[in-house]
């Protein structure tokens, strides 16, 4: 199996549960405060290493109190953290409210994250030879993912990138890219094409393998996903039927785990298959990292 290397963020959520949301120069106190390890970075190297990948990250951490848990959680789950940097200031971290509604307000700090910069993280991504592919989203600045996809590409390491949160990107970036993984915003604000269906997605796909991608996954929610690739080769997966609780992470599960099973040399639509395996366990559960299953429990409800 091939090695995975998520470049990406690194943030400390600080969820404060409210009975409602206050209004302008108002305090009110927090029915309840929690700090959960994430970051969409983080989330999907956590996604990748339960699903069985040998897995490292670059990024960046603070000089701050939060580092330590940080690099903590990670290590937990195997993840290789030698690569991820220390800089001065905060890590990154969110304020997230959340009222009893479900409905959430959320301020994002980048923090550390902002500070990532090209030559931190092009050296450690493009020096691997036994690195299958290198996991990018949007968290970090776009020079900095800009020249990862670029040292990876040019080393061998298969691009994936989830442009997450959504962001057009030049032309040019597309015959980097391996595997390109988009929800249906970020299909939408990518493509110029709106996505709500197998049949938009197939159109918002065969734009983007225009341009140069490999293969796109388009996520539908509980629609399931898209799957096409430059050969023509198709595939629509149906989600699996779950009792949703919390479908935080949904989507980085999803990457995560196709991103390990891809390496682990499963086909294009088995990977998917485990992917939404995977993903259907992470919405029966609360939370963001707390809730991605290991491969034990996806393989089980495969079973
Ligand atoms: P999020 O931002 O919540 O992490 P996302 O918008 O990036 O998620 P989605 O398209 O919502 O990603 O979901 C990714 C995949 O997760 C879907 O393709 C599907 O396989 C699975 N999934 C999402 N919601 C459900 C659900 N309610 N039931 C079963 N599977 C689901």
């Amino acid at each position: 199996m091939g090695k995975l290397l998520v470049v990406g963020s690194i943030n400390m959520d600080i969820v404060s549960t409210v009975s409602q949301f206050p209004l302008p120069g108002e305090t009110i106190a927090s029915v309840r405060t929690d700090f959960f390890p994430g970051g969409k970075g983080a989330n999907q190297a956590v996604a990748a290493a339960r699903a069985g990948a040998d897995c490292g990250m670059i990024g960046a951490v603070g000089d701050d109190s939060f580092a330590a848990a940080l690099l903590a959680a990670l290590q937990q789950d195997g993840i290789a953290t030698e690569q991820i940097l220390r800089k001065p200031g905060s890590s990154g971290f969110a304020i997230i409210t959340v009222n009893e509604e479900g409905e959430n307000h959320i301020v994002l700090t980048a923090g550390a994250n902002g500070q990532l910069t090209a030559e931190d993280a092009a050296a450690g991504a493009g020096n691997g030879a036994d690195v299958f592919a290198v996991l990018l989203q949007n968290e970090i600045p776009w020079d900095t993912n800009f020249a990862v996809m670029s040292s990876a590409h040019s080393s061998g390491a298969r691009v994936f990138y989830n442009p997450a949160p959504a962001r057009a990107f030049p032309d040019h970036v597309f015959p980097l890219l391996h595997t390109l993984i988009m929800n249906e915003t970020e299909a939408a604000v990518i493509t110029g094409l709106a996505v709500n269906d197998e049949h938009s997605a197939k159109a918002s796909a065969e734009w983007a393998l225009d341009k140069g991608v490999e293969e796109v996954i388009i996520t539908l929610g509980a629609k399931g996903c898209f799957y096409l690739n430059k050969q023509g080769q198709a595939a629509a997966v149906s989600a699996f039927k779950v009792k949703p609780v919390d479908t935080t992470a949904a989507g980085d599960t999803f990457f995560g785990a196709y991103a390990a099973a891809s390496a682990d040399g499963l086909s294009a639509e088995d990977a998917l298959t485990f992917a939404a395996a995977a993903a259907a366990l992470a919405v029966t559960k609360q939370g963001a990292q707390a809730s991605i299953p290991n491969k034990a429990d996806i393989e089980a409800f495969l079973q």
